[in-house]
């Protein structure tokens, strides 16, 4: 690694160690079972949350159609309105044209002074009357008639005015609606983006929970102590690499160059040592462990590692190994000291093919929150307190 991308490297990782201040922490199975408890809870939480919001669109949309529907049947009236004000125009143009008649037989159709002499040409006084009166009367009740009709006129289009102003309301409330509608759509299809997010982690902690079951894990026990623990790093055999008095070997076979060396004062520094052989070449661990990690996304700069736990004189004891091109075990899998787990490569903030070997142990039995790289990384220790140099 080159040194000026190196201290660059260093002021990034410190920084972010100060942005996730996560210490270490033991894990028993109980907090397991809270993990599921709690997203179970927050599934269903979630799950109402989306029926009650369901139930409120659909009530909005009845409301829509309900108000659509008065709206379809005022119009329906104002039209019938309409046809009984056509109807009574007629009628009274009908009356108009009648009373006209009766006018014009008198005056017109007999000369215009028929009407007096039917009027005068009674035989008596009584009959005078009755024939002025008939006259009269005809045409005073046409009068009446159409006096009423367009009375009937004038209360129509008076209700018609109403409806015309209750279909304006109607058409006002509905915008509304309609606007909530999309609103309350909106916050569901956000709460229902959430749900398998929710779901996913559900269904890691019961995983979790089963797997400590079925290896004989109880509620108070603590992970990786009381129960899972890996196996016990010991002196004796090893798969290949220069075997350390201790249990721990060197992380490559053969001829090695140093590239950099441990230097780290808890805040600053280069946290492990870089080891350079050749790229693919395979990478050894330095003792017996289960793998806690495999994957590149713990790195910002996305190297791929791999991270083994070692249970060591009473302490966990954590390698992790950087830069990888490949890997040779898979997570949780036990592997033996000197056994092949990876190979050599560049990925990440790397200028060529290296190993980047870090080692950090907790206080006592403390295991670290389980995925968080970050949660061991103040216990960093040099690997030569452990590896043989
Ligand atoms: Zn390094």
């Amino acid at each position: 690694m080159k040194k000026t991308l190196l201290s660059i490297l260093i002021i990034s990782v410190f920084v972010t160690i100060i942005a996730l201040p996560v210490d270490t922490k033991a894990i028993t199975l109980q907090e397991y079972e809270q993990k599921v408890e709690q997203y179970a809870q927050e599934l269903e939480d979630k799950n109402n949350d989306i029926n009650v919001s369901k139930k409120k669109l659909e009530e909005i949309k009845n409301k829509i159609t309900e108000y659509e529907n008065q709206i379809t049947k005022a119009e329906e009236e104002v039209n019938a309105l309409q046809e009984e004000i056509d109807r009574s125009n007629k009628e009274i143009e009908k009356k108009t044209e009648e009373s006209k008649s009766i006018i014009e037989y008198y005056q017109i159709t007999n000369g215009e002074n028929i009407y007096l002499e039917y009027a005068f040409g009674a035989t008596d006084i009584t009959d005078m009357i009755y024939r002025m009166s008939t006259v009269e009367q005809l045409t005073e009740y046409n009068d009446k008639i159409m006096n009423e009709l367009q009375a009937l006129i004038d209360s129509n289009k008076q209700k018609q005015l109403e409806l015309k102003q209750k279909q304006e309301e109607l058409t006002e409330l509905n915008k509304k609606l309609a606007a909530e509608s999309s609103k309350v759509q909106g916050n569901i299809t956000a709460m229902e983006g959430l749900v398998p997010n929710i779901k996913g982690q559900l269904s890691y902690y019961k995983g979790r929970v089963e797997y400590y079951k079925s290896v004989g894990c109880t509620s108070s026990d603590v992970i990786g102590v009381d129960c899972d623990v890996p196996k016990a790093v010991t002196s004796g055999s090893y798969a290949s690499g220069i075997a350390g008095a201790n249990g721990f070997v060197f992380p490559v076979s053969g001829s090695y160059r140093l590239s950099t060396n441990f230097y780290w004062n808890g805040s600053s520094g280069h946290k492990g040592l870089d080891i350079v052989q050749y790229c693919g070449a395979p990478i050894k661990a330095v003792a017996n462990g289960r793998v806690y990690y495999v994957g590149n996304n713990k790195d910002t700069y996305g190297a791929k590692m791999i991270m083994i736990v070692h249970n060591y004189n009473g302490r966990l004891v954590f390698s992790q190994y950087a830069h990888l091109n490949g890997y040779a075990v898979s997570e949780g899998e036990d592997v033996a000291a000197g056994q092949t787990i990876g190979y050599m490569g560049s990925t990440g903030w790397s200028s060529g093919c290296h190993l980047h070997l870090e080692m950090s142990e907790t206080k006592g039995w403390d295991y670290p929150d389980p995925g968080n790289y970050w949660s061991y990384i103040k216990y960093i220790v040099s690997p030569y307190k452990y590896i043989p140099r």
